[in-house]
């Protein structure tokens, strides 16, 4: 078994979603109502963008910006309150199975914005309280007020960037922050009855040492986290860290390895290249039974991404400070009708659904169901992707008895170069064409 001849570089790209935003368009306006018209809406994730940040970290490529007004805040969040309204009278969602708030720092909003953001939400028809709801945080924008408030309200999933236990590291990624608070910070969360708390860490900075990473990683798991989220670094066009020298040493490799075994060995699962979850870990809520490969999404907020069966959507996207900044005041200024209509995204032929159903069950630990893709699109998996029997004869992948494929252990160390390979040539050619703003 030789996986070399397949992938020569580990470290293509992250495939968490496809097609990749990158790949979104202008188009012609098409009718909120049309294009839900005959979705499935009884099983409905709702993601809500918050794009606020206490600072601009310097690997970060998020729809987010650093120290807005708290007029802008106030501001958007009355726009999400009307985008949420029209999606109830044009959509009107059945149910929801889950909720996930990001950014950006969700928790960068002070306590009224919080209540008034859970009040959209149950406005809308998701109540946090009865299904699994995540939000993330950043260290500096937590307190025991805010904390309490989501604690009691059904969070039950919290998320918080810490990227590195050393100052050094930190300040090298272009995240100046205090050891010291992120401690103090971890142990403040320990105090709150979160089912689930996950530490997201990230590997390959420069000048790291496999020994350093080590340390970050045994701190992390001091604080038992029942998950870990690792990153590697990948340094994106106009992001701060860009700037650097980027002939340094290549470690992600050795890094990687090393944190999986580090990590597996101090009892956590691994679902996938990035998530290591702790074993005894299981939901504190009964949730619906969401497909992400399967079901629609909702996403409330500039930036936030929809999905139905044949059109992905959201509103444009950009990295530097004042293109987000235009797109966030292009989206204060609207009003409820002007939610109606969609006109930015990408439409999914059938060959595009398939390979978005192949790519986000391939890469996850809940692995690719060829009997159910098969009664789904009526064509064997094998022959409609030819390219995964080069998984199995290099074990990189294995089909179980019931007709389950899944990536080795090796086959998840190539995640990042497996999902990319999977992009169809059309896809891979808007990502390449789009004009990063
Ligand atoms: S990494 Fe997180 S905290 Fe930093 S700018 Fe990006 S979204 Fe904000």
């Amino acid at each position: 078994m030789n996986s070399k001849p397949v992938f020569n570089n580990r470290f293509e790209g992250y495939a968490y979603s496809y097609p990749h935003k990158h790949s979104y368009r202008r188009m012609e306006p098409v009718s909120l109502e049309q294009l839900w018209a005959s979705e499935k809406k009884d099983a409905l994730f709702l993601y809500i963008h918050l794009p606020f940040c206490e600072m601009r970290c310097g690997f970060c490529n998020l729809f987010t910006i650093a120290n807005p007004q708290e007029t802008i805040v106030d501001a958007y969040l009355n726009t999400l309150q009307q985008q949420a309204e029209t999606i109830r009278r044009v959509i009107k969602p059945e149910s929801f199975a889950q909720i996930a708030v990001g950014g950006g720092t969700p928790t960068f909003l002070e306590m009224p914005q919080l209540e008034k953001l859970f009040s959209i939400m149950r406005a809308l028809g998701a109540e946090p309280k009865d299904i699994p709801a995540s939000f993330e945080m950043s260290p500096k924008t937590i307190n025991p007020q805010k904390l309490k408030f989501l604690e009691e309200n059904g969070v039950d999933r919290v998320s918080i960037g810490i990227q590195s236990f050393l100052d050094g590291e930190t300040k090298a990624l272009g995240r100046p922050q205090k050891n010291k608070e992120v401690e103090e910070a971890l142990n403040l969360i320990r105090q709150y009855r979160f089912n689930t708390l996950n530490l997201d860490l990230i590997y390959g900075t420069y000048g790291q040492t496999p020994a350093a990473w080590q340390y970050s990683l045994e701190q992390a798991v001091s604080f038992h986290p029942e998950e870990i989220f690792i990153y590697p670094l990948y340094v994106r066009a106009l992001t701060g860290i860009n700037k650097l020298d980027q002939n340094a040493q290549d470690l992600r490799e050795d890094l990687y390895l090393l944190a999986k075994k580090f990590l597996t060995s101090a009892g956590y699962e691994q679902i996938s290249m990035r998530l290591f979850r702790l074993k005894t870990v299981r939901s504190s809520k009964a949730a619906l039974s969401y497909s992400c490969q399967e079901d629609g999404m909702i996403g409330l907020g500039a930036g936030a991404r929809s999905y139905t069966k044949h059109l992905h959507y959201s509103s444009e996207y950009a990295v530097a400070r004042g293109n987000i900044k235009h797109i966030i005041n292009e989206y204060i200024a609207k009003n409820s009708s002007d939610f109606e209509f969609v006109d930015y995204g990408i439409e999914l032929p059938v060959e595009e659904q398939k390979r978005r159903f192949v790519i986000k069950s391939i890469l996850h630990a809940s692995a690719l169901d060829t009997r159910r893709y098969e009664s789904l699109y009526g064509n064997k998996l094998l022959s409609d992707f030819p390219q995964l029997g080069l998984l199995l004869e290099n074990q990189l992948a294995v089909m179980d008895e019931s007709q389950k494929m899944h990536l080795t252990s090796q086959g998840t160390d190539y995640s990042d170069a497996i999902g990319p390979w999977l992009y169809s040539p059309y896809i891979k050619e808007l990502i390449q064409t789009f004009e990063l703003k």
